[in-house]
């Protein structure tokens, strides 16, 4: 099968939500490329004193809005087009959050699971003196993504000082909390999407006990997401990782607290007892209410989009659906609620860690999750509105406000 380019499929949504409104070309052909794509080789000293050498990326798309912002992902497949897609939707995402920032992506190609702590370190230590003069707290604020931890970020705070001779906590976020970290950012990613899912299950009334929600990865994003939907008394009947999924036929539900310690003991959630094992793909076709999509990019394609059975699909990984499945969704009617919005929680969250670490002080935990839930529900409740306006689908609507907001400011700043 021809790989899915994700560059691609991101330009296929810019062009459809532009179609619905009015952007002056000179501002819709700059959207359409990012402003700046560092490449850049990463040597690092492995433990047996061989010296390997892996491809690194940083893409900054737009910073109409504020500084670059997003991610630093460690991945076998990352790649340029890859990282440019995801940098592309930072930039519309910080727009629909409406928080200070433009969006920007990193990725090293290499499989972390393969390297020893100290490669990895040496590994992040080695990108970050690469990156020195195009990051910053003013200039571009990277995060973990897949693959990357707090731990991570330490390291690039700790290297970044030593360049600079200063430490400049608001360097990146998604630091550990006992280095300028804030309360409430590991949960942030699952705890935004939830508060958008209920907004929606206000709108098509749904009900917990009726509602059968499956999960496609159990990482930092699809744990807590599917934890707070177990909680709020959601049916989670299937999970899964890189390793494969499971299912409880029953459809009374597993507790992910449960599943997470399996997954620790073990290596991966599958053997779940009372649980059947199932592949990915044929996880995403199960008989459920709600599909969430938390892996990576490319799930849900022209291929296995008209066997997937849930009416609603709630993306918190970033580009899971193609441009073509998104086209049978719609024929479908099913809604779709687009990963610029439902994963935006963990931006927002960033953004107050930012906030917090310039201003020098911390917020309660209570303080970050009713900012967080005042900022999910204008966003979303902005979204529906535009979709019933333009009488279109949440995805283009949530376009539609991003690019009108970053078109705004490139116009008012004349960055022609
Ligand atoms: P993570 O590394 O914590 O977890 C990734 C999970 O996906 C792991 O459980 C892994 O086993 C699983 N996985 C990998 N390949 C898979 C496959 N083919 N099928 C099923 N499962 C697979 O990463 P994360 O931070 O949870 O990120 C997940 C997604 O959410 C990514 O698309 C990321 O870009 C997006 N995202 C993350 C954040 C954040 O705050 N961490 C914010 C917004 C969006």
């Amino acid at each position: 099968m021809a790989t899915i380019n994700p560059f691609r499929s991101a330009l296929a949504q810019l062009e459809r939500a532009a179609s619905f409104i009015t952007v002056a070309p000179g501002t819709l052909a700059q959207l359409r490329t990012p402003k700046r794509t560092v490449q850049v080789a990463v040597p690092v000293r492995m433990d047996d004193g061989t010296t390997r050498v892996f491809d690194g990326y940083r893409v900054q798309y737009n910073d109409a809005r504020g500084p670059f912002k997003g991610g630093i992902r460690y991945h076998p497949d990352a790649n340029l087009d890859e990282v440019k897609a995801l940098a592309f939707w930072m930039a519309m995402k910080c727009a629909v959050a409406d928080i200070p920032f433009g969006g920007g992506k990193g990725g090293i190609r290499v499989d972390p699971k393969k390297l020893s702590v100290g490669e990895l370190e040496r590994l992040t230590r080695s990108y970050t003196r690469l990156l020195k003069d195009v990051i910053g707290s003013r200039r571009d604020v990277p995060a973990p993504d897949v693959y990357t931890t707090p731990q991570i970020m330490a390291w690039i705070v700790d290297e970044y000082a030593k360049i600079m001779g200063h430490t400049d906590l608001a360097v990146v976020t998604g630091k550990p909390l006992a280095l300028g970290g804030s309360l409430g950012r590991e949960t942030a990613t699952g705890d935004g999407g939830f508060i958008i899912f209920e907004e929606l299950a206000k709108k098509l009334k749904l009900k917990p006990k009726d509602t059968r929600v499956v999960v496609q990865g159990l990482g930092n994003v699809g744990y807590y997401l599917a934890l707070r939907m177990h909680d709020a008394g959601y049916r989670v009947v299937g999970l899964s990782d890189s390793k494969g999924g499971i299912w409880d036929k029953q459809g009374l539900g597993m507790n992910p607290r449960e599943v997470l310690q399996w997954k620790k003991k073990t290596g991966t959630v599958v053997g779940f007892p009372d649980t059947k094992s199932i592949t990915n793909e044929k996880l995403l076709e199960l008989p459920c209410n709600v599909l969430v999509p938390s892996a990576l990019e490319n799930q849900l394609t022209g291929k296995n989009a008209k066997r997937v059975k849930a009416s609603v699909i709630l993306e918190m990984a970033n580009g899971p659906t193609t441009p073509d499945a998104d086209d049978i969704f719609r024929k479908k009617k099913v809604v779709v609620i687009p990963d610029i919005l439902a994963n935006a929680g963990g931006v927002t969250v960033s953004y107050f860690e930012w906030a917090q670490n310039l201003q020098g002080v911390s917020w309660t935990e209570d303080v970050v999750r009713k900012q967080l839930q005042e900022k999910m529900t204008v966003a979303f409740n902005e979204i529906w509105k535009t979709a019933e306006q333009h009488a279109t689908d949440l995805r283009t609507a949530a376009f539609i406000v991003a690019v009108q907001r970053i078109a705004t400011a490139m116009e008012l700043r004349a960055t022609a």
